[in-house]
């Protein structure tokens, strides 16, 4: 099966109104690493959405990254939401909901999440309970 090359790609998981291959697509392809601790935020909603574990693997802190499997990935996730992002140098915190279908209800999850600059690279640490203060970094 092939795909005509003029074909718009479908909107991206994320809910960030741009196609999906020009947002997360991007990078759980492995062609580019987010440069902020927002859009790795979003890809890896998108990947929880496509269960795409290697990737969710790769964008963990390994200090923190649990031993993941398939069955952690049936969560019905519906949209996402970026309350609020606040980027440091080393250090990030996104606040976001996550929809999701429970049954016939609608839940979301409400997290402050941790991001660290590992390697260069911007890595998923863990949830807070409360906004903390970055400091100047
Ligand atoms: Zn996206």
């Amino acid at each position: 099966m092939s795909t005509p090359a003029t074909s718009a790609s479908p909107p991206c998981h994320c809910c960030s109104g741009k196609p999906l291959a020009q947002c997360c697509g991007i990078y759980l392809s492995g062609q580019a690493y987010p440069n902020t601790a927002e859009a790795l935020m979003r890809s890896r909603y998108s990947a929880f959405v496509t269960g795409n574990l290697p990737y969710l693997t790769k964008t963990w802190h390994p200090d923190t990254c649990p031993e993941l499997n398939s069955d952690d990935l049936t969560t019905r996730w519906q949209r996402l939401e970026v309350v609020k992002s606040k980027q440091g140098l080393k250090k990030s915190i996104v606040e976001f909901r996550a929809w999701f279908t429970d049954g016939d209800t609608e839940r979301a999850l409400h997290e402050i999440s941790l991001f660290k600059l590992h390697k260069k690279r911007w890595v998923y640490v863990e949830p807070l309970d409360k906004w903390p203060s970055i400091g100047a970094s």
